[in-house]
């Protein structure tokens, strides 16, 4: 739930941890979010709870899947968690399995992981920062989506979410390749959309703009990067992970049955058309 706060003019949003909503379009779904143990990840797996999914959890490090686990878990939502580095095969398999004895389904499945090594012009990009760079964007983005689709396939109402970004759009200066790596899941969830329209599966994306987590803090921390960020933010502010997770839920719910292949852009208005 989002509440509003203005500091120094500015209009922001916080928010408070309910640990139900009225909304419960997401009751009896089961959802699987890639790196949600903190950021957007952490928010969209609270808010799929939030609406009645069962959520498995999931991030590279015990102590970030124990703590969020916890965290959830003392809000009265219905989650669980794994270890999963999203390019270990080994990891991507064992979220499967726990999630299938766990849950004995999958209906929603949002990969969200990603990561950015370097911040550099493109072509000082060393060949094995571009390989990790793709490795983890998109190319574990399309291993996950293909070895859950068996499971997938059994839901009645299946839906898959990919994080994508602005950047997609509009390549953010010196973040080249993770912004070419962002339009290719823009690609991605067009084609596999239409792909796997007649299985009834729906695909789609979102695009967030500049998001307060930790991932983007050099976007927006010192003075210098805050100004750029706003000369390109219509509504002249950073955007904050519940803004990101009731579109997702929004995506993976029957709200949104007739949608696929679209990517949604939540960025305070920043430039957004390729
Ligand atoms: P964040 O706050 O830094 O959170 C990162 C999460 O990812 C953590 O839970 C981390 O936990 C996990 N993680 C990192 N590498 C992983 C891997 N290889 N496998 C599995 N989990 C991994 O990041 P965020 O800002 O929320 O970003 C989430 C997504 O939103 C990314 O796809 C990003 O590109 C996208 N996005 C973010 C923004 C923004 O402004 N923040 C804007 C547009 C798009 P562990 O350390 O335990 O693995």
């Amino acid at each position: 739930m989002l509440r509003t706060v203005i500091v120094g003019g500015i209009r922001y949003f916080t928010s408070s941890a309910a640990s139900t909503m009225s909304c419960q379009r997401l009751k009896g779904k089961v959802a699987v979010v890639t790196a949600s143990t903190d950021g957007i990840g952490f928010s969209v797996a609270r808010r799929l709870a939030q609406e009645g999914a069962k959520v498995m959890i999931s991030s590279r490090k015990e102590v970030n899947v124990k703590k969020a686990v916890d965290q959830l878990v003392s809000e009265g939502l219905s989650v669980s968690g794994i270890v999963c580095h999203v390019g270990k095969s080994d990891d991507r398999r064992q979220l499967l399995n726990e999630t299938k004895s766990k849950y004995g389904g999958l209906d929603i499945l949002v990969s969200n992981a990603a990561v950015n090594p370097v911040v550099s012009p493109i072509f000082d990009c060393a060949e094995e920062v571009w390989d990790k760079i793709m490795d983890i964007n998109v190319k574990s983005t399309f291993l996950l989506m293909k070895e859950f689709l068996p499971l997938l396939r059994e839901s009645k109402t299946p839906s898959i979410v990919i994080m994508s970004s602005v950047a997609a759009y509009d390549p953010f200066n010196l973040l080249g390749v993770y912004s070419i790596s962002k339009t290719a899941l823009v690609a991605l969830c067009k084609a596999s959309s239409e792909e796997l329209a007649t299985d009834g599966i729906r695909v789609n994306c979102i695009a967030p703009g500049i998001i307060r987590t930790k991932f983007s803090k050099p976007l927006y921390e010192s003075e210098a990067a805050n100004e750029i960020a706003m000369s390109r933010i219509a509504m002249q502010r950073i955007g904050l992970p519940e803004e990101i997770s009731g579109i997702a839920a929004f995506l993976a719910s029957d709200d949104s049955s007739y949608i696929t292949g679209e990517t949604i852009v939540a960025s305070g208005g920043m430039s957004s058309r390729l």
